[in-house]
């Protein structure tokens, strides 16, 4: 079976696996709604061999997180609070650094990866996107290096998978393409933590130059 396939050369393209840890398996604190029926195609297409660099994000907060909502007297997960001038949607209490629901999932083939980036690490300051920072208290959004280690790997093309497709993958995916990457999402390689709003997501990112592609147009 072939669909409209996808050209791009293995040396100039990455897959940046976005935050597969055990917390956000259904099951976790943050468990994504079928995020689990993800694992074993995202294994395929880290084994493919399709790409010249295999990079991923890993969610790694303190305890005390500023994101979670156990932190703010009286506030519940998904209640939201006004943070250095943005809206920050309160979490559970998830990757914890060291906890066993921080690391990378233990089904994935993690030795195929050259390039970890940990965010979130800040206290302060949440951090949604593997290339920035949210808003932090002088109102910008430090970078975290990873755009420029591609640049430096000769990357040109950036297919973005994992969790959670409508907060921290959609979050890397637009600092992808806004950082001059041709960003595609795979969409089946991905779940939503609110899948009703899948299709508004699409349009929206399509108004921000990323493209969305099953991983059958890549013939996997
Ligand atoms: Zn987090």
């Amino acid at each position: 079976m072939k669909s409209a396939g996808i050209q791009f050369d293995k040396q100039h393209s990455a897959l940046l696996v976005v935050d597969m840890q055990p917390d956000f398996i259904p099951g976790g604190p943050l468990g994504v709604p079928t995020g689990d029926q993800i694992l074993s195609p995202v294994r395929t297409i880290m084994e493919s061999e399709r790409f010249g660099v295999i990079a991923a994000t890993q969610d790694w907060h303190p305890s005390g997180h500023i994101s979670f909502a156990s932190h703010h007297e009286g506030k519940k997960p998904l209640e939201t609070i006004q943070l250095y001038g943005k809206e920050q949607i309160l979490w559970p209490d998830h990757c914890v650094q060291g906890t066993a629901g921080a690391m990378m999932h233990p089904d994935l083939p993690w030795d195929r990866v050259l390039a970890f980036v940990r965010k979130g690490e800040d206290p302060g300051v949440d951090s949604y996107s593997g290339f920035r920072n949210n808003r932090a208290p002088d109102g910008s959004r430090p970078k975290t290096g990873l755009a420029g280690y591609f640049h430096d790997r000769s990357i040109t093309t950036i297919f973005v998978c994992g969790l959670a497709r409508d907060v921290c993958v959609r979050w890397t995916a637009e600092d992808a393409a806004d950082e001059g990457f041709t960003t595609i999402l795979l969409w089946n390689l991905s779940r939503s933590v609110n899948p009703d709003g899948d299709d508004q997501l699409r349009k929206e990112l399509a108004g921000k130059n990323v493209k969305i592609a099953e991983s059958s147009a890549l013939g996997l």
